[in-house]
C-alpha cells in the first residue's frame, strides 16, 4: 500500500502554527508524508482559529472548497482541529457531512487514531475532550524551520478578558517544568537552530502553577547559558503579569533579544476596565519607560483593538495618546469583533461599522508616522541580521535579500555576490528607514555561514520526538540529565 500523504492548513496565532508542527510531527510517525507542491493530499487538516468573526467564514469556505475534491478521492480524509473545532464540536459535521475527523485544543495526539477509526468505522469521528490530554509538547513535532523554532512553556489561560474566547477553548493555564522546556531549547539548538521563541498565551505568569513568581525571568536567565543559541524571543506577555525581573533578565542576559511585543489592546482606563484588562494606562506606560531605562535599543510592538462596546471618541483620544507616548515600532490593530460566547458580544452600546472603520483608520495613520520616525532614526545603524525564509528570497526586481534584526525589525538588504542561505547571519549598515521595514543597500560588512545555513539549503528540518518530565527545577540540562525527547535532522 503507497505511503498516504498529508497537508496542514493552519489559521490563526503562533501558538496554531507550533501546533501545526505537532500535527505534522504525528502525521509522519504515524507513516503518512507531506504531499509534493500542489499534489492531492490523502489527508487535509485544517487547524483553526475560533478569535475572529470571519473566522467561521474561512472554515466552512476551505471545508465547501475542499468537496469536489473529496467526492472526486473517496479515500481522501479531511481533519478540523483547533479553537473553532473545540468550539463548533459536532456542528462541523452536521453543516460538512464530508468532514471525517473533529478533535479539539486538548487532544491534537489522538489525529492519527481517530482517521484509523474513521477509515474503519466508516464513520465521522468527533472527539473533544474539556481539558488537555497530553502536554503537546510531549508530542513529536516536525519543524518548519532549520534556524528558528517555537518553544512552549504554557497553555491556556488564566485571564479573562471580556473580548477573548481563548480561555474556554484552551482552558486554565498550564506550565511545563522549566527542565522539560530548557531540555527541548538544547535539543533544537543541538540540531543547529539558533533562534527560539518562548511560547505561550500569557508569558510572563509562567510559573503560576508551580508557584514560583519569578519562574519567567530565571528561565530567560537559563537559555542564556545554552551554547550556541544566539536569539531568544517570547510572545506573549501580559502587561498586569510584567515584573522588573523579566526586564533585568532581559538586559542582563546577551542572547535574549531587546524586542518585546506587549499587547496594550486600549489605552483608556474606562476601556481596560471593561475589557477585564487589569492594569492601567499609567502602568502600562511605566512598564515601557522601565523597559527602555534597561534596554534604550528595544523594539517595542503591541495589540490595539479599536471600537470596543462602549468606547467614546474620548477614550479613542486616549488610545492615541498612549500610541504616541510608548513610540511603538509597529502595532497589530484590529477592528472589535463581537465572538459569541463571550463577555463583550452582550455588552451595550456595540460600535457601528462606520464610526469603527474611521478610528481603525485613524489609529494605522497614528501608528505609520511613530513607527516610520523610529526607522528613520536607525538610518546609519549597523544591524545583524538572521536571513529568514521567504524574506530570504532574492527580490527579482532589487536583487535585495531580507532578514530580521535583533529587535525584531524587517531588513531588505543587497547581499552583493555572495551566496547567502536563509539561517545564515550577516551585518550590514542600515540606508533607509522606510514605514514597515528598513533597507540596507550599502556592502555587506560580515556573512557568517552556519549550520541552520546548510540545514536550510540541504532541506533539513528538525523533528524534535516530543520533550516531557525533565528536570523539575531550574539550570540546563547538565551531561548527566539526557532530554527525554530529542531532535533528529531529516
Ligand atoms: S490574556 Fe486575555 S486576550 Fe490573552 S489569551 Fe488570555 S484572555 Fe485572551
Amino acid at each position: 500500500m503507497s505511503t498516504r500523504t498529508y497537508q496542514v492548513r493552519t489559521f490563526g496565532c503562533q501558538m496554531n502554527v507550533h501546533d501545526s508542527e505537532r500535527l505534522a510531527g504525528l502525521l509522519e510517525d504515524a507513516g503518512y508524508a507531506p504531499v509534493d507542491g500542489d499534489g492531492t493530499p490523502d489527508v487535509v487538516v485544517l487547524n483553526t482559529c475560533a478569535v475572529r468573526e470571519n473566522a467561521d467564514n474561512k472554515l466552512y469556505g476551505n471545508l465547501g472548497h475542499l468537496r469536489p475534491a473529496k467526492l472526486a478521492n473517496p479515500g481522501m480524509q479531511i481533519a478540523v482541529g483547533g479553537c473553532l473545532a473545540q468550539k463548533d464540536r459536532g456542528d462541523i459535521v452536521r453543516r460538512a457531512p464530508w468532514v471525517d475527523v473533529v478533535f479539539g485544543t486538548h487532544n491534537i495526539g489522538a489525529l492519527p487514531v481517530l482517521l484509523e477509526r474513521a477509515r474503519h468505522n466508516e464513520e465521522a469521528q468527533v472527539e473533544i475532550l474539556e481539558s488537555l490530554d497530553t502536554f503537546p509538547s510531549t508530542l513529536p513535532a516536525r519543524r518548519d524551520s532549520a534556524y528558528s523554532g517555537w518553544v512552549s512553556v504554557s497553555v491556556g489561560c488564566n485571564n479573562t478578558c471580556t473580548f477573548c474566547i481563548v480561555p474556554s477553548l484552551r482552558g486554565k493555564e498550564k506550565d511545563r517544568r522549566p527542565g522539560d522546556v530548557l531540555a527541548e531549547v538544547s535539543a533544537l539548538v543541538a540540531e543547529g537552530v539558533i533562534e527560539v521563541t518562548l511560547l505561550g498565551q500569557n508569558v510572563n505568569s509562567y510559573g503560576v502553577e508551580f508557584g514560583d513568581r519569578y519562574a519567567f525571568g530565571k528561565l530567560l536567565r537559563a537559555c542564556g547559558d545554552i551554547d550556541g543559541l544566539e536569539r531568544v524571543r517570547f510572545t506573549s506577555p501580559h502587561p498586569k503579569d510584567f515584573t522588573s525581573d523579566v526586564i533585568a533578565a532581559m538586559a542582563e542576559t546577551p542572547n535574549v533579544c531587546h524586542q518585546l511585543h506587549m499587547p496594550l489592546q486600549s489605552g483608556s482606563d474606562r476601556v481596560l476596565k471593561a475589557m477585564r484588562r487589569s492594569y492601567r494606562q499609567q502602568r502600562y506606560l511605566s512598564i515601557i519607560d522601565e523597559v527602555r531605562a534597561a534596554m534604550p535599543d528595544a523594539a517595542i510592538t503591541t495589540d490595539i483593538i479599536v471600537g470596543f462596546p462602549g468606547e467614546t471618541e474620548e477614550d479613542f483620544e486616549e488610545t492615541l495618546n498612549v500610541v504616541r507616548a510608548a513610540r511603538f515600532s509597529s502595532a497589530f490593530t484590529f477592528q472589535y469583533s463581537r465572538r459569541p460566547g463571550t463577555p463583550a458580544a452582550t455588552l451595550p452600546d456595540q460600535l457601528s461599522k462606520e464610526v469603527v472603520q474611521n478610528r481603525f483608520e485613524r489609529l494605522i495613520a497614528v501608528q505609520e508616522e511613530v513607527s516610520w520616525a523610529a526607522n528613520r532614526a536607525l538610518v546609519d545603524s549597523t544591524v545583524e541580521l538572521l536571513v529568514s525564509t521567504g524574506e530570504g528570497r532574492k527580490d527579482a526586481d532589487t536583487m535585495r535579500m531580507s532578514g530580521r534584526a535583533r529587535d525584531g525589525r524587517l531588513v531588505h538588504f543587497a547581499p552583493g555576490t555572495a551566496r547567502i542561505r536563509p539561517g545564515d547571519v550577516v551585518e550590514t549598515v542600515i540606508t533607509y528607514g522606510a514605514p514597515h521595514h528598513l533597507v540596507a543597500d550599502g556592502e555587506l560588512l560580515s556573512h557568517r555561514r552556519t549550520r541552520a545555513g546548510d540545514n536550510h539549503e540541504e532541506g533539513l528540518r528538525p523533528r524534535t520526538s516530543g520533550v516531557g518530565l525533565g528536570l523539575p527545577s531550574f539550570g540546563p540540562p547538565s551531561a548527566t540529565s539526557e532530554p527525554v525527547g530529542g531532535c533528529a535532522v531529516i
